[in-house]
């Protein structure tokens, strides 16, 4: 009776050693880059290597300052705030960063943090005013000492963002306050940094509000595009 409940017990013991085993050994090649490769599109479930543990930083557009662009009906009521479209944004792309591996934090628009911030990258969202225009845009700093680095983060928002959101580039309205932004001065100059508007919350209201899971796959598509960038960038070196 006692050798075979013994024999149960190192079977049973047995049986869970090889699954965990199977199971670090999953982990362990995703980590390494072993995983499988992101055929078709379709990321793999679970981690990313070049996002494990990277320190990410989202700034939520005007987030405890001011509610950014306002968008009202003919009375004059506020049907919505670019505030609040940037913070739901914010916290759903940083969800999908952190099931990967990433370590995102989500700051205010001048958030103290924001004082020589050393990341991996830095991103502020925000979204264009109610007018009835369509389309997103990215800029980075003017007077970066990272410039290479910078264009490659640029390259993959202009890439990765639209490719998830369906959303065409709206350049021209690209202005100071944007290659001028105020975070870019406060963070250490190594962190590579961009702010990107998201879209207008006037034409592209129902993409923001209605779909803002997707609008969130497009701007961590961005940031997983520029982490895996840099990653290969420094196993060259
Ligand atoms: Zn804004």
């Amino acid at each position: 009776m006692r050798h075979d409940a013994l024999n149960r017990a190192s079977q049973v013991f047995l049986i869970i050693l090889l699954i965990s085993t199977a199971g670090i050994a999953l982990i362990l090649a995703q980590v390494l880059g072993l995983g499988w490769s992101d055929a078709g599109g379709l990321r793999p479930p679970g981690i990313v290597a070049a996002a494990w543990d990277r320190d990410v930083a989202l700034i939520s557009g005007h987030a405890g300052y001011d509610s950014g662009a306002v968008c009202e009906d003919a009375t004059g009521a506020v049907t919505l705030t670019e505030a609040e479209v940037n913070a739901q944004i914010a916290a759903l792309t940083a969800e999908r960063l952190r099931r990967v591996g990433a370590s995102v934090v989500i700051l205010d628009e001048y958030d103290e943090r924001l004082q020589g911030l050393r990341a991996a990258v830095l991103l502020s969202l925000h979204a264009d005013s109610c007018i009835d225009a369509s389309g997103f845009k990215a800029a980075v700093h003017r007077y970066s000492i990272i410039p290479e680095t910078n264009q490659r983060l640029l390259h993959c928002i202009n890439t990765a963002y639209p490719a998830a959101t369906g959303l065409p580039p709206h350049p021209n309205t690209v202005t100071h306050n944007m290659t001028e932004y105020h975070a870019f001065r406060r963070i250490a100059p190594t962190t590579p940094a961009a702010i990107l508007e998201m879209g207008f919350l006037g034409g592209d209201r129902a993409l923001l509000t209605e779909q803002p899971a997707r609008v969130a796959k497009g701007v961590s598509d961005a940031i997983l595009c520029f982490l895996e960038s840099e990653k290969e960038k420094s196993n060259e070196q």
